[in-house]
């Protein structure tokens, strides 16, 4: 954080970037709901201290407004926050402590699903999303001014940690064609696909993504899909699939039916089913996917599948409505919501190894809630900071 690029000018700057960033983290991880709260919570001696042996800054004697934290977020380029979460991620794949969640072990399952941030009745930028309602009874329109953004979240066990963010957004008020989930999905791949070249990735989605011009795209990035597959997604590739199902030649084992093979434009899909059975309810879910199907791994690609539920619960149920708000923009200008969102997903990726990385904080059950009193009432010393510079054995079970 220290090493971001300073968009400011040399002459204005009071506060160091790892200063401006490392509070909004803290912020975030002390669960304050609102930037004017971490002007309020955080300006005591206590907490200066903290931040300042935290960062190796001295004379830190004040801490700044959040008008200054927000000035500098709208400036700040977003890549530089991306390029910290890229390397966290890296760093934690390159542990090996999570090789044992690879799927079939050997590709990394990453959750891709949409959803939304913001929501204005003014229009709020060139960039916002429109939506027009019409009152049935009155027949009055009206328009809502939308901010959607994509996530990416690679699968650890229980963790979800975000691993790229695309927003979903127009280029220009004038565009014939609003931006869409679909689309920003075209433009992450690419960067992921740039930012971890040879990474080993499966791609999980909705049924939304159950179409040629993603499993071209996956295909072409050496990637694997396992993609939720509806009625309707691909009607003559269901069609088959249910007939070769009732047949011999399909497989099961423990209610996974699947079908290897099936012929769809230049290639051949493969498709499994899995049945559950609660009581008197029956649920179905179907996949699609590039990964050759088998006794021995049918099982494990259901249950990834069905991890998709993460993402909308740990990640954007979880980041809405109990911890970070992720639907407060926190600042009017687009830049600077955005560079918010991102702060949001470093901290999430912290906290959640805070409450779940280590073997002794899972037993405590240490909850990321405390850390606010602590970072008021208590002083790190000396000897947390040579604790801190010691490695971290990070195990799960
Ligand atoms: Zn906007």
């Amino acid at each position: 954080m220290k090493q971001v690029k300073d968009p400011r000018h040399p002459s204005y700057i009071t506060y160091h970037p790892g200063v401006i960033l490392m509070m909004v983290v803290m912020k975030n991880a002390s669960n304050l709901e609102s930037m004017r709260e971490m002007t309020d919570e955080f300006n005591t001696d206590n907490c200066i201290e903290n931040l300042s042996k935290m960062l190796g800054i001295e004379n830190l004697e004040e801490l700044p407004h959040y008008d200054t934290v927000n000035d500098f977020l709208s400036r700040l380029d977003m890549e530089e926050l991306e390029n910290i979460r890229t390397y966290m991620v890296k760093e934690l794949i390159n542990k090996k402590c999570f090789y044992d969640y690879r799927i079939g072990g050997k590709y990394w399952g990453i959750i891709v699903d949409g959803t939304g941030l913001f929501t204005f009745r003014e229009k709020h930028c060139e960039h916002c999303l429109e939506r027009e309602h019409k009152n049935e009874e009155t027949g009055e329109k009206k328009t809502t001014y939308m901010h959607h953004v994509l996530e990416a979240k690679l699968i650890a066990g229980d963790m979800v940690f975000s691993i790229a963010s695309e927003f979903i957004e127009n280029e220009s008020e004038d565009v014939e064609k609003q931006d869409c989930e679909r689309n920003a999905f075209y433009r992450m791949a690419k960067k992921l696909k740039s930012t971890f070249k040879r990474l080993p990735i499966c791609i999980i989605a909705d049924s939304l993504y159950a179409c040629e011009n993603v499993f071209q795209l996956c295909d072409k990035n050496k990637w694997k899909y396992l993609i939720r597959f509806k009625e309707g997604s691909i009607p003559s590739v269901m069609r088959e699939f249910q007939n070769l199902k009732i047949l011999e030649d399909s497989s099961s084992y423990e209610g996974i039916s699947w079908v290897n093979g099936i012929s769809y434009n230049e290639r051949t899909v493969n498709v499994l089913e899995f049945v559950e059975e609660k009581e008197k309810d029956k649920r179905t879910f179907i996949y699609i996917t590039n990964i050759n199907v088998k006794k021995k791994n049918a099982k494990r690609l259901i249950n990834a599948g069905r991890s998709r539920w993460k993402i909308e619960n740990e990640g954007f149920n979880t980041q809405k409505n109990i911890r970070y708000y992720i639907q407060h923009p926190n600042s009017h200008d687009y830049n600077a919501m955005k560079n918010n969102y991102l702060l949001t997903q470093i901290t999430d990726i912290l906290v959640q190894l805070f409450e779940k990385g280590s073997k002794i904080m899972k037993a405590a059950k240490k909850k990321a809630s405390n850390l606010l009193r602590a970072f008021q009432t208590l002083t790190l010393i000396e000897e947390d900071l040579v604790d801190l510079e010691k490695p971290i054995q990070v195990r799960f079970t």
